[in-house]
């Protein structure tokens, strides 16, 4: 067990404090608790207490990934980091690790799961790789496509939503596409993450063309898809598009596109896009480098914009074919 001991407070009355986060606890309760993880690790990222801030900022995760504070955000992504980059590297004889095998989490459980960091003296769960192998993943629901070398693998039920809905982009549905589109439609995110937000814009308008086209008979529909989008648009935030021209994602293929819009609501779903494009073997820094396809881009507000406006202009067009009718 790494001695805590000169720890105050005590490990666990900052996990209790921890667990009191929601994701949208108001800024003044949960900022203090950020700031205290974020400045205990960059202090020391390597050091003896690290795996306790790195449980702290994955705990505080959900927080981190609704609204917090863009200072809160950016001190919380610096140390963690900071904590990769310096543990990451240091040589053990591990075959594997276990942050590796909770790769199916949902972006949702990842805050609530008990990493083991604070309660094990199990050296594999407090090996440096495993601890940097858990910032990573806190750093990817934060800002998803920053971190590399994220283990690939969605969650099994994410899956089976894009096989699902893959039968319905690509004209084969086996299940009715009424009840399908309603459903997916009307699961709109409740305090998304950025990842979430974007997986179901995404979602949408790969499914938009099915949804427009004579297959559909039921306007409810198209109802239930606009209602939806115009609610998760409400929830884009305002960073500003750090892009170029033409570096916003082609969603020109809605096979592709529908596949990305699940894998995009789960770190181990974009370790998949990441691999698909390659990213991942070009620099083993764990830091993204924009010279190459930027992915981050799938999760720029002024993208989704752009691709929510498009999804809506198609299905109000849709709508105005029974008004017509
Ligand atoms: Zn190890
Ligand atoms: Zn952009």
């Amino acid at each position: 067990m790494i001695d805590t001991t000169d720890l105050t407070p005590a490990p666990d009355q900052l996990a209790d404090a921890w667990r009191r986060i929601a994701r949208n606890s108001p800024a003044q309760q949960a900022d203090p608790l950020v700031m205290q993880c974020a400045s205990g690790l960059a202090a020391d990222p390597g050091g003896k207490h690290a795996h306790v801030w790195v449980a702290g900022l994955v705990a505080l995760s959900g927080y981190l990934a609704w609204r917090p504070e863009r200072a809160a955000e950016e001190a919380a992504l610096a140390a963690l980091r900071a904590a990769a980059k310096e543990l990451g590297g240091r040589p053990c004889e591990h075959e594997e690790h276990p942050y590796e095998a909770q790769v199916g989490l949902l972006e949702d459980d990842i805050w609530t799961f008990d990493t083991g960091l604070l309660t094990t003296a199990d050296e594999q769960v407090l090996c440096p790789v495993n601890v940097a192998g858990w910032a990573r993943v806190a750093v990817d629901v934060i800002a998803p496509f920053t971190v590399r070398r994220i283990p690939v693998g969605a969650p099994e039920h994410h899956r089976s939503y894009i096989r699902t809905l893959s039968g319905i982009v690509n004209d084969y549905p086996y299940c009715d596409p009424h009840e399908v589109l309603t459903d997916e439609a009307e699961d709109h995110p409740y305090l998304p993450t950025r990842g979430e937000l974007a997986g179901y814009l995404v979602t949408m308008n790969a499914t938009c063309w099915y949804a427009t086209s004579e297959r559909i008979t039921d306007r409810g529909v198209l109802d239930a898809m606009i209602e939806g989008i115009e609610k998760a648009v409400s929830l884009l935030d305002d960073r500003p598009c750090t892009h170029a021209p033409g570096e916003h994602p082609d969603t020109g293929d809605p096979d592709w596109t529908n596949q990305v819009g699940y894998l995009l609501r789960s770190p181990g779903g974009r370790a998949e896009i990441s691999e698909y494009d390659g990213w991942d073997e070009k620099d083993e820094e764990g830091e993204a480098d924009q010279e190459y396809e930027p992915l981050d881009a799938w999760v720029c507000p002024e993208f989704l914009h752009d691709l929510a406006e498009k999804t809506l202009v198609e299905l109000k067009s849709g709508l105005a074919a029974y008004e017509t009718a």
